[in-house]
Order: C-alpha cells, then sequence, then structure tokens
C-alpha cells in the first residue's frame, strides 16, 4: 500500500515555491508515499515537470490531482472547495491566523497537518523545521532586497576614486532569520548591530561579530518555548521610543520580530524613520495583513517617505528565494510524511510528541488546544487514530 500526496500549483497571488521538489520522491517513495504532481506545480521554483517524472513521480493536467489523492502537500493554505472528507492537507497553514477554517475542515472530516505547531526543539523534529528552514531563506533575502534598494556600497571600500564607509546595519529581532541576516549583512561587509527582547538572543548576536544592542528601557521578555512574550503596551511603547535613537543612526534597519499567534510587535515608529538619513532604507519582514513591525510598511509594496526613506514591506521573501526555499520545504516535509506513514498508511497517533503538535483536525475534530481555544472551545480530548 502507498499513500498518494498530490502536489499542485500554490494559490496565494505572487507565491512561488512548491511543497515537494523532485529530489526528494525516491525517499518518500522508499517510506510508502507515492507523489502526483500537477503540470506547472514546481516551475516558478526552478524545477519542471520533467524533472519530477524523471524522478518517479506522476505527473498529472492540473487541477486533476486530488480527486486520486490521500493527502494535499502545499506551502500556504490551499483552494480548500475540492478536499473531501478522509483526505488530509499538509503545509505551513498557520492554523491561530486561521481558526475558522480549520474548524470548518474539521467539520468536512478532512485532516489538517500544520508544521507551524511542530515541537521544533525535539532533536528529532529538527529536519522537519520548516518555520525555521523558510526563515533562513527569508533573512537571507532580506538583506538582498535592503542592498537592492540603497544607493551606497556595503563594505568599506578604499578605491583610487575615494573611499566608501561600511554601511550601518541593525537587525531587530534575532531569531532564526535574524540571526541569518546578521551573518549575511556581515558576509557582504557591513557593520552590523542587533537587538531581541530574549536574553539568549545576545549571546547569538556577538557569536556572529555583530554588536548586541542593549536597551534600558525593557527589561528580558522570553515566553514560552523560547519565543518572546507579547509586551505590555506601556513596554511596547518605551521599546519603540529608545530603539528610535538608535534606528535614526543606522542606514539600514531590518526588522524580523513576531510573537507566535499574535500580530506582530511595532518596532519602528513614524517619528523613528523620519529621523533616518535620506536614502536610507528599511525592510519589513514582519509585515502583514495583521500588521508589521514598521509604522507605514504595506505588504508587498515600497514605500518611499517624505525624508527619503524607502521601507519596504516584505511578507513575501521566502518566495523570493523559492528554489532554495522550495528545496529546504521539501526536505522538511518529506521527513514529516516519512514519520506519519507507517505501513503504507497515514497514521495520526496523538500519543506521539511530533504528531500531537502538528496535526490540527482529525476525524471531524479539532485536536490542536491552542486553535480550538482561540475559538472557545473546550480542550480537545485525546485521540489515538
Ligand atoms: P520568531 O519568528 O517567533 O520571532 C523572531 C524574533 O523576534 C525572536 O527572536 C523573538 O524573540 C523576537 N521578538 C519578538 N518580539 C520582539 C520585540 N518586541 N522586540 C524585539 N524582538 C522581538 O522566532 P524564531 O526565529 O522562530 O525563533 C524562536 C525561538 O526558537 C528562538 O529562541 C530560536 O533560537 C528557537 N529555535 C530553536 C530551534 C531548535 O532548538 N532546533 C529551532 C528553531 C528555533
Amino acid at each position: 500500500m502507498t499513500v498518494r500526496v498530490v502536489v499542485s500549483k500554490e494559490v496565494a497571488p505572487g507565491e512561488r515555491r512548491v511543497a515537494l521538489t523532485p529530489d526528494v520522491i525516491g525517499r518518500l517513495g522508499t517510506a510508502g508515499v507515492a507523489v502526483v504532481v500537477e503540470a506547472g506545480a514546481g516551475r516558478d521554483a526552478g524545477y519542471p515537470d520533467s524533472d519530477y517524472d524523471k524522478a518517479g513521480a506522476t505527473v498529472v493536467a492540473a487541477g486533476s490531482g486530488l480527486d486520486q489523492a490521500d493527502v494535499l502537500a502545499c506551502v500556504g493554505l490551499p483552494a480548500l472547495g475540492a478536499l473531501r472528507a478522509g483526505q488530509a492537507v499538509v503545509g505551513l497553514l498557520q492554523p491561530l491566523l486561521h481558526p475558522e477554517t480549520m474548524a470548518d475542515l474539521a467539520a468536512r472530516e478532512v485532516t489538517v497537518v500544520s508544521l507551524d505547531g511542530l515541537p521544533r526543539t525535539l532533536p528529532r523534529a529538527q529536519a522537519m523545521d520548516a518555520l525555521s528552514s523558510q526563515a533562513n531563506a527569508a533573512g537571507y533575502k532580506a538583506v538582498l532586497v535592503a542592498a537592492e534598494h540603497f544607493g551606497r556600497y556595503f563594505p568599506l571600500l578604499i578605491t583610487a576614486a575615494g573611499t566608501s564607509k561600511p554601511a550601518e546595519v541593525l537587525v531587530l529581532g534575532a531569531g532564526v532569520a535574524g540571526l541569518q541576516a546578521i551573518g549575511t549583512a556581515r558576509r557582504l561587509g557591513a557593520v552590523v548591530r542587533a537587538y531581541d527582547v530574549r536574553p539568549a538572543a545576545r549571546d547569538e548576536v556577538r557569536s556572529l561579530g555583530a554588536q548586541y544592542v542593549e536597551l534600558a528601557s525593557v527589561g528580558p521578555a522570553a515566553g514560552e518555548g523560547g519565543y518572546a512574550r507579547q509586551l505590555t503596551p506601556e513596554e511596547a511603547a518605551a521599546q519603540r521610543a529608545e530603539l528610535a535613537g538608535h534606528i535614526a543612526r543606522h542606514d539600514i534597519v531590518i526588522t524580523t520580530a513576531q510573537v507566535p499567534g499574535r500580530r506582530p510587535p511595532e518596532l519602528v515608529s513614524a517619528e523613528a524613520t523620519a529621523a533616518m538619513r535620506p536614502g536610507s532604507v528599511v525592510v519589513d519582514m514582519g509585515a502583514s495583513g495583521l500588521g508589521g513591525n514598521v509604522a507605514g510598511s504595506v505588504p508587498g509594496e515600497v514605500v518611499v517617505t517624505p525624508g527619503g526613506v524607502t521601507i519596504v514591506g516584505a511578507p513575501d521573501l521566502a518566495s523570493r528565494l523559492a528554489t532554495s526555499a522550495s528545496a529546504a520545504y521539501a526536505r522538511n516535509l518529506s521527513a514529516l510524511l516519512s514519520h506519519l506513514v507507517v505501513d503504507g498508511e497515514l497514521r495520526v497517533d496523538l500519543d506521539d510528541e511530533i504528531t500531537a503538535g502538528v496535526v490540527v483536525a482529525h476525524r471531524g475534530e479539532l485536536v490542536h488546544p491552542a486553535t480550538a481555544a482561540l475559538l472557545g472551545r473546550p480542550a480537545p480530548k485525546e485521540a489515538t487514530a
């Protein structure tokens, strides 16, 4: 027996990534997973149909794969209408931002598996950590986007035509994406400083050769599971005010701050960008429909302030590095599928820590406590399939 997994083209506007790439098809076959790829699914990520075919996947016409599938593999939320009872959908589905959709899928007896809920610190889960792989891609790309909009060199350059000072880069939020941005900006030759509310970030920032910015007005704010907690309104206001002075002294600011399940904290006020030098660039990785880290940033748009500061609202940076981001995502997803498929069947064992973290809905129930809680539902009962 095999589990049939279908990959179709992502539906979010501008999304270039694909859920599975040709190099994982063989490994999935060994794990009892047969992959069906809808024509054109990987084209925007640099993976033509012929490569899937050569790797052993079945390529079918666009829109025709779901009929024959047990599982729909995707990156972001797919078109959900065609999913039917007994099928599963696996992706980075952000259940905490879409609890009603999750409840609807549960009611339709679709099994929902989302990589957002993976217990990331568990060593055996690390190969499945799509949040980290995508944050790495996004953090790297953020620096390239900043460099593209910046009119000066990043490194110190001494030439016959004069000396160019190195760019000064400030990274706000030093999680996976922030640390990758620090490393990338350093490799381009910038002087880099960084700040995060989690005290553990200080040593990580310094180990990458960047300077850590200390704020006097905000104490440590580590939350659960290694994440930051949401600051109180008073703490957030004090943080914004103190950060403004640091922001004004930098040429480039890259913001990556997130708090799971919450709107991203606003770290850069309009006053702060107004005080930056003309030609400075701010890249807001936290920009989303929920708001961003930077006042005035617009997701997917480049805004130039009256003071000549470019603000890039960039929620889609991993998608803009689609080949590498898809390759990493496909390895994460194939590791998860290999974990969930036992003897040619998808097994949902909620006693398993990894499975319990990622399964949001199963057998008609919303089994993910955090998503259920958002809808005011009681904690779901333990269930083993
Ligand atoms: P994230 O995307 O949730 O947030 C990005 C960063 O924003 C975090 O570092 C967070 O502390 C910071 N932040 C939030 N609010 C802020 C504020 N008001 N001001 C400044 N910074 C703020 O985080 P992430 O990149 O997913 O990483 C979260 C944690 O998980 C980190 O501790 C990371 O080291 C850890 N992690 C561990 C593993 C592992 O053990 N294998 C893997 C991945 C991540």
